[in-house]
């Protein structure tokens, strides 16, 4: 049976929501045929962190994906129990692993140590931050055509944390636009669209204003654009991108965005799709990738139940496509699909009242081939 979020839009378009399959290969072949659980460091976060990478573990185990899990603490909670909010043992943890299922970290606002969630993407270069974002039956929204695909660059632009003062009430804080970092990044980009069943790579920027660094981000993906010419390659400036993208977002396909644009723009198109609770994540280098969701630790929700674990679930999706099992992905993202169509589970982000245990138990009764109505704990 073809669901909405399995495909696009007809049962002979390509695979949904693959990882990049030149990883995903490569993941294949070093865990060996036979050997078993693959390692995959676990940091269950801050603030709802804990509640929806729980219900995304038992979503993978239920989905019978092999995994030895090393579970450690990260932000907030290991800065109260260990006295910063990055341990050895989880860097040690990573350098083995290089996978992780992850979920929100706290980061103070104008104060505070910095984003523990920036330096694990910078320290292990994941480059690529890939969030598909798209409609799903059954979430009341606006529009119900988004289908798009956020490619974001991971390790520069004015997360580069190069601040200083220079006066008294006078502060610089310096955008790092690499060419490197640039071509990487919008290779990524058409890459996945070639490999998805993609059309066209918008670039965003800013150019008509800063046009050193984002007129050198334009000029390193019109380079990289020649060498994919069956993908349309255009660029919009991101004010007007924001306009069309909440007038018509069905125009676009893959977006491809510095960091600051992409951080931005991931969240206006989470609104557009039914929230936060809804979109996935995973940030992709040559030698590992973390999943995560795009949204924070929601502090306002945190400890109640009522998260949306969806994010989470979907992530751990594309974790299992990345570790080669994508029959298990694509079974998770089925279950998800169902139980959104139906309507009936749903957390209160989304207009229903479950709860965040309730929804992973419908999903995982989808997977065991149960129905809703076998369900009790809504
Ligand atoms: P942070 O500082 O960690 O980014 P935040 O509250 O500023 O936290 P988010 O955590 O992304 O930002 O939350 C923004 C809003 O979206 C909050 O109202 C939050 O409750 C809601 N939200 C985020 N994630 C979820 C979720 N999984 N389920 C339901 N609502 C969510």
């Amino acid at each position: 049976m073809t669901t909405q979020i399995s495909g696009r839009g007809s049962a002979s378009a390509p695979p949904a929501w693959p990882t990049v399959p030149k990883e995903a290969a490569r993941r294949r072949r070093e865990v060996p045929a036979g050997e078993g659980l693959t390692p995959v460091t676990l940091i269950p976060g801050d603030g709802v962190g804990p509640e929806v990478i729980g219900a995304a573990v038992e979503v993978l185990e239920a989905a019978g994906v092999r995994i030895a899990w090393e579970r450690q603490e990260a932000g907030a909670v290991a800065l109260r129990k260990y006295k910063t909010p990055v341990p050895d043992e989880l860097i040690n943890s990573l350098k083995r692993t290089r996978i992780a299922l992850k979920g929100p970290l706290e980061t103070g606002v104008g104060q505070g140590y910095r984003s523990i969630n920036v330096h694990l993407r910078r320290t292990f270069n994941l480059y690529a931050n890939l969030r598909p974002t798209r409609n799903f039956e059954g979430v009341q929204t606006p529009f119900n055509n988004v289908d798009l695909v956020i490619v974001r660059e991971n390790t520069e632009d004015l997360y580069s944390g190069i601040e200083h003062q220079v006066a008294p009430g006078v502060v610089e804080s310096v955008k790092v636009i690499t060419a490197q970092a640039s071509r990487r990044i919008a290779r990524f980009a058409f890459e996945y669209a070639l490999h998805n069943g993609r059309k066209r790579v918008t670039a965003i920027h800013k150019a008509n204003i800063m046009k050193l660094s984002d007129g050198l981000f334009l000029k390193c993906a019109r380079q990289v654009a020649q060498s994919f010419p069956t993908i349309r390659y255009d660029e919009q400036i991101v004010d007007a991108a924001c306009m069309r993208l909440v007038t018509n977002p069905a125009a676009f396909d893959v977006l491809l965005l510095e960091n600051l644009y992409g951080d931005i723009i991931s969240d206006l198109c989470a609104g557009l799709v039914g929230g936060l609770g809804v979109v996935p994540g995973a940030n992709y280098g040559e030698h590992g990738a973390i999943f995560e969701a795009v949204h924070g630790t929601a502090p306002d929700i945190a400890g109640r139940n009522i998260a949306n674990p969806v994010a989470a679930i979907l992530s751990a999706a594309m974790l299992a496509d990345y570790l080669g099992d994508s029959i298990a992905g694509q079974r998770i993202r089925r279950a998800v699909g169902e139980v959104l169509r139906g309507g009936r589970v749903l957390t209160p982000d989304l207009g229903g009242k479950a709860t965040t245990a309730a929804v992973r138990d419908a999903i995982i009764a989808r997977l065991n081939g149960l129905t809703e109505t076998a369900q009790t704990s809504v």
